[in-house]
């Protein structure tokens, strides 16, 4: 289901899509070789918009699109994206002859996956597929040699299935300690000699997630599957200044006073009274909840901004609103920033999932599909 991009209310979320664009022309910059880009656009774009971010992805120079799910990838056809697409997750073998009459690609990793498939498509049309590995991730993928041999030996008598690409991804790319990582790496590469006994060239070999591609960029083949840093967040607060060059964040988060008042001291706020006045103090409503994705545990020590200040969020979080205490009286309709900047002070996406003890990810997936995106080219 696609974000609303317009809407009644006072709460939206903010999307920079020449940010996306900057972040994607930059990564490729770090490359030597003609690098592929795959704008990794899962999750409706990690929380972002699937259909704009890959349509801003692509005339910043991706050439691929990767989602998840068989679904996400008919919902970006179906928008008009002509790009291929690869379905990173393993999506059932009877929509084989769909995919294939829609040029998405889907990964494969299970030789009766690979029977089942073709038994699907009609003689004369071809599905691409992504052979996946696991080189130590433990999810999806083939692991054992024998195991790769047999696959490889059932992928030849598959004549309706072409293999165009060959790919692992990596459990660890974003933590300071590299050893797992250039372990998974060799792996890799011992994997895909045996592979190559079977069929000796593929179109695409990926490895590289975000933080692959820009720390270890001369171990990436020729595609890389660009995801966070495109919308530029860190995988990870460890490698948060590892980055060849500064990302832009895309995503902020705003909303409006709703309502203002002065309240004297001793004055219950919200579900519970958790909160009580201190003083005399300017409390505000704000539209937003946790029907939003604005979650309860926000209400630990999470500030907001307001005409460049912070403003901490008192008593609970309700699921339409949530209160803040003011420094200074603000007028019904002042614009209330909860993930972005105001004036020289900036409430990170980073600071926020960590209030959350969570990492970048999660926050602009967890804003839900009530709160509308904002398109800034
Ligand atoms: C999500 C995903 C990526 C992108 O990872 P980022 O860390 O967001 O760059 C790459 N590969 C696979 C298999 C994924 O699931």
């Amino acid at each position: 289901m696609a974000y609303k991009t317009a809407s009644t209310r006072e709460t939206w979320a903010e999307i920079r899509l020449d940010y996306i664009q900057y972040n994607v022309r930059e990564t490729k910059k770090q490359f030597d070789q003609d690098i592929h880009v795959m704008a990794m656009v899962k999750a409706d774009g990690y929380g972002h918009g699937a259909v704009e971010t890959a349509k801003a992805a692509l005339a910043a120079g991706a050439e691929f699109i990767g989602v998840a799910l068989f679904d996400e990838a008919l919902e970006l056809r179906d928008a008009g994206i002509a790009a291929p697409i690869l379905v990173l997750g393993r999506t059932r073998p009877e929509d084989a002859a769909i995919a294939a009459k829609r040029h998405i690609r889907l990964t494969a990793f299970q030789k009766e996956w690979l029977l089942e498939a073709e038994s699907h498509l009609e003689v004369g049309t071809t599905l691409s597929i992504h052979i996946k590995l696991d080189t130590g991730m433990g999810r999806f993928g083939l692991v054992e040699d024998a195991e790769i041999h047999d696959f490889m030996q059932t992928l030849k008598i598959c004549s309706r299935l072409k293999a165009e690409g060959l790919y692992t991804h990596f459990a660890t790319a974003d933590e300071k300690e590299a050893d797992y990582f250039q372990q998974q790496y060799a792996c890799f590469l011992e994997r895909i000699q045996l592979v190559k006994t079977h069929i000796d060239t593929f179109d695409f070999i990926h490895c590289g997630n975000s933080a692959a591609s820009l720390r270890y960029p001369d171990q990436c083949f020729n595609m890389i599957r660009l995801g966070i840093a495109m919308y530029g967040l860190s995988p990870s607060k460890e490698v948060e200044d590892e980055f060849p060059f500064p990302l832009k964040t895309a995503f902020s988060l705003h909303s409006r006073i709703a309502q203002v008042k002065k309240v004297p001291a001793g004055t219950n706020i919200g579900y519970g009274c958790t909160y009580v006045s201190d003083t005399e103090e300017w409390i505000a409503t704000i539209p937003i909840g946790y029907a939003d994705g604005w979650y309860r545990w926000h209400a630990k020590n999470g500030e907001v901004l307001v005409n460049g200040r912070r403003a901490p969020i008192v008593g609970r979080i309700c699921m339409d609103q949530v209160m803040i205490r003011l420094p200074v009286h603000a007028p019904v309709g002042t614009k209330v920033t909860l993930v972005g900047s105001q004036g020289d002070e900036v409430i990170t996406v980073m600071e926020v999932a960590e209030r959350l003890q969570t990492i970048t990810y999660e926050i602009p997936c967890m804003i839900s599909h009530r709160v509308p995106r904002l398109y800034i080219k």
